[in-house]
């Protein structure tokens, strides 16, 4: 299978994160503009075995994964004997370390404690949740497929079949929701002790039902300032309850990270495995094909599903290792940057950030960049000084 002048030479032999899309889901939610299909099940056992095919090609690569993501849509419609089929190709072709971190993320009313310890059973050890909120309406106007009771009875099913390591997602700026609406989810999330929390602002991607929804004034736009509120709200309430702010959008438990994310947070390569799943590797980015059946004809044709590849400039690929690491609360090692680049933080950073510096944005702590509090809730102002002119 050809995949590419630049992949190709990737001999090395060097630790990746594995990163496999699962792009099926029962329903469609409003917002979702992901490369998920709802109906299109059928595929699925075609899918797993194609999956598997992508994955062996990397085998001659000497690369070793040092976790397993299952994302999606809903990596949870797959059977245990397919999560076992995907999970044992890793370790045999990709030769995934003994107790790597292998993530699932599943969707409630997808689930059930058998389910959770069959995969648990069969290695998978931190299952992330879609909770999203806390009220039925909220669901049901964006189109979950789940109520909230269903969604703790998935959190619920997971913990008894064992799991010890649980991240629930939330969004928040949804249509109507109100500040003490966001403070009671809040609450009720800090309730029911997930080792790690991801918060998402609502974002609105054109294309999407919500976008048209609120284009024809059915729905309000989110509301910038109410979010900023929400956001700070959250800094407030999880680190009261003992949580870690180690990233922009992530809590945590002490030593509950998700190693996986950083692996992209830290700018190391991974593989990306699956229709439209990214990977990358020696310095190229790149994507596969988008289209479930496609991509299994690609792959079963013997080609390569990669349809688009990018080797990162060096200007381009400094300011995104400077981007990805001030999304971490440790923010960004001057001296790591030194020695993968040849060139001072400092000289890199002159003329770039003298304004958002007089802001309060962003600090020097130690041999550490990093963004203040403040800086976390415009984020952005900082990050577009940082990309190359
Ligand atoms: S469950 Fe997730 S991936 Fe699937 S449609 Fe909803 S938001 Fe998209």
């Amino acid at each position: 299978m050809n995949r590419g002048n630049e992949l190709e030479q990737t001999n090395i032999s060097s630790y990746v994160g594995l990163y496999v899309h699962i792009p099926f889901c029962k329903t469609k939610c409003i917002y979702c503009d992901f490369n998920c299909y709802a109906g299109k099940n059928a595929l699925i056992p075609d899918y797993v075995l194609a999956l598997g095919k992508e994955l062996v090609t990397y085998s001659d690569q000497g690369l070793v994964a040092r976790t397993l993501y299952m994302g999606g849509g809903t990596p949870s419609l797959l059977s245990p004997s397919q999560v076992l089929y995907i999970v044992g190709t890793a370790r045999d072709y990709l030769r995934l370390v003994d107790g790597a971190e292998i993530t699932m993320e599943a969707n409630p009313g997808t689930v059930s404690e058998q389910y959770f310890r069959d995969i648990l059973a069969m290695g998978v050890n931190r299952i992330s949740i879609g909770i999203q909120s806390f009220k039925d309406d909220d669901l049901r106007r964006l189109a979950r497929h789940h109520t909230v009771e269903e969604a703790l009875e998935a959190y619920r099913a997971a913990r008894a079949a064992g799991f010890e390591n649980i991240s629930v997602d939330l969004i928040y700026g949804l249509p109507f929701q109100t500040l003490d609406d966001w403070r009671h989810n809040l609450s009720r999330v800090v309730d029911i002790e997930p080792d790690h929390i991801s918060l998402y602002a609502l974002t609105v991607e054109e294309g999407t039902p919500l976008h048209r929804l609120i284009s024809r004034g059915k729905l309000p736009s989110p509301d910038d300032d109410l979010m900023a509120d929400m956001y700070e709200l959250a800094q407030e309430v999880l680190e009261k309850a003992g949580y870690i702010h180690y990233e922009i959008s992530n809590w945590c438990r002490p030593g509950k990270q998700s190693k996986h994310n950083m692996i992209y947070w830290r700018e190391e390569p991974f593989i990306g495995a699956g229709a439209g799943a990214y990977g990358f590797l020696n310095s190229v980015r790149y994507y596969n094909e988008l289209l479930p059946s496609k991509y299994i004809s690609l792959i079963n044709n013997g080609q390569s599903p990669i349809v688009w590849q990018e080797e990162l400039s060096v200007p381009i690929e400094r300011s995104e290792y400077v981007i990805l690491h001030l999304r971490l609360a440790e923010g960004v090692n001057a001296e790591e940057f030194q020695s993968r680049y040849g060139q001072s933080l400092h000289s890199f950073l002159s003329g770039k950030i003298d304004d958002v510096a007089g802001l309060g944005l962003v600090e020097w702590k130690d041999n550490y960049f990093r963004l203040t509090p403040k800086g976390r809730l415009l984020s952005n102002e900082v990050f577009v000084r940082i990309l190359p002119d």
